[in-house]
């Protein structure tokens, strides 16, 4: 019996014992394709010899020291590299161990600089239904996914709530695409004016969402729009790209497809691919100066902050992808991808919708393909299906549906950039078995 407090208390997870390029081997020996990344982290694939080179390196010269007293050559070098390849005045990096600490990071940072130049009166952020932003009780307050926050809701603060871009679920019949993205640019309005714009310190929106809903991208302008309204109001816009971000979409930062520049990003998973545990703040920099400028510290940290072999094996990864041309490849077999998606589960009875931006796709599974009515989330349809994906020897990442119905079943699929079309054929081919036979036994029940 494990003595570890696992995501389940019930049973024990496979046991990994080693990995390789796209794949994970267990304690048996079976292997696994890693058509996720774990939860979209594995963006180079496993055991790649330049980032373990380049992280034995830095074991043997400075595994870590700590902040407070010095930096190192590592993380100053991937600053570096994070902001060259930034749009924009995304001059400045925050590095942390994770995608929750990030997001604590950019609300901390998002409410001191207003603090800093006077306006201690913006206490309130704005975020969406159906996001994800973490677990750590910052982040979920700002996220809207009701299972994840529903027994911590009374710890959690106060959070504007406006409706999440999902084209698939909340366009009307009636709308254009136009008029959907206009009328969620609306709703925002509404709620900044209701609000008071005077109390307002950000927007807080996952670019593509991921966790919550499984790769769904925004309609085209919206983020425009909300880029537009920030300005207009005085309100930072803050983009979560933990998940979406470091080149997953197939553009290193997913906003630069919707011709935005965010104030701050947040970003994580890619950005050291697993290697270690790694997480990142960019900043612009009107927002930094604002700080050197006033009290001349960020009022935050942590122990881990700038980790040293943790900078190494992200700068690693990074350099891999920008040298081997990686972005290319992700649009390249994203297309590929996202078409079979569409071609091959597309024609199945339950599968409402395939969607996603390069090597990051989601398929959401309904019961009625007409009315768009998940399936009850008491039978627990994605359980089975990651199960039975298991068994082939294939690791997606399924989650299950709201209670309310407001979203169904859905598949996540995030494989590395390495990943080859015969991987992505047989990913596909193995959803369509799985999907098939599991939602054929709760259709025959
Ligand atoms: N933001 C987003 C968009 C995420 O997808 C996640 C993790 N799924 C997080 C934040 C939290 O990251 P972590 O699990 O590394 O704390």
């Amino acid at each position: 019996m494990s003595q570890i407090i696992h995501r389940s208390l019930r049973t024990t997870p496979a046991v990994a014992v080693s990995a390789q390029g796209a794949y994970i081997t267990d304690i048996h020996g079976k292997r696994f394709l890693d058509a996720c990344g774990g939860a979209a982290v594995s963006c180079l694939g496993h055991g790649h010899p330049e980032v373990l080179a380049a992280m034995h390196r830095q074991i043997d010269q400075l595994a870590y020291a700590h902040t407070s007293f010095f930096t190192s050559e590592t993380v100053e070098q991937l600053a570096a590299q994070l902001t060259r390849t930034a749009p924009g005045d995304l001059n400045y990096a925050y590095f942390v161990s994770g995608g929750s600490e990030a997001v604590e990071t950019a609300l901390k940072l998002a409410r001191q600089y207003f603090v800093e130049i006077g306006q201690p009166e913006r206490t309130t952020f704005i975020a969406r239904k159906q996001s994800y932003h973490g677990n750590t009780l910052g982040a979920l307050a700002v996220g809207g996914n009701e299972w994840r926050r529903r027994q911590f809701a009374p710890l959690l603060m106060d959070v504007v709530r406006v409706s999440a871009c999902n084209e698939y679920r909340d366009r009307r019949d009636d709308e254009s695409q136009q008029q959907y993205t206009q009328r969620l640019l609306n709703e925002l309005e509404e709620a900044i004016l209701t609000t008071g714009p005077e109390k307002i310190i950000g927007f807080c929106a996952e670019t593509v969402v991921g966790a919550t809903t499984g790769a769904t991208p925004p309609t085209p302008g919206y983020f425009q729009g909300v880029r537009r309204l920030c300005d207009k109001y005085g309100i930072l816009y803050i983009a979560d790209e933990v998940m979406c971000g470091m080149g997953r979409t197939g553009t290193l930062h997913a906003f630069e497809q919707d011709g935005v520049i965010p104030d701050i990003v947040t970003i994580a998973k890619g950005l050291g691919g697993g290697y270690q545990p790694i997480g990142a703040v960019l900043a612009s920099e009107k927002i930094v100066a604002a700080l050197q400028a006033g009290s001349g510290l960020f009022q935050h940290g942590h122990t881990y902050i700038c980790h040293a072999t943790a900078a190494a094996a992200a700068l690693a990864v990074q350099q891999v992808i920008e040298r081997d041309n990686l972005l290319a490849q992700v649009q390249q077999q994203g297309a590929y991808l996202q078409q079979a998606l569409r071609e091959v589960l597309g024609e199945l009875l339950h599968v409402g919708d395939t969607r996603g931006r390069g090597l990051f796709a989601g398929v959401e599974l309904v019961q009625d393909k007409a009315s768009k009515t998940p399936f009850d989330p008491a039978l627990k349809l994605h359980a089975a299906i990651k199960a039975q994906c298991m068994a082939r020897g294939l690791m997606v990442y399924p989650m299950g549906g709201t209670l309310d119905g407001q979203y169904g079943d859905h598949i996540l699929i995030a494989p590395p950039f390495i990943v080859t079309r015969p991987q992505l054929d047989f990913v596909v081919d193995t959803l369509h078995q799985v999907i098939s036979e599991e939602t054929r036994k709760l259709a025959g029940r």
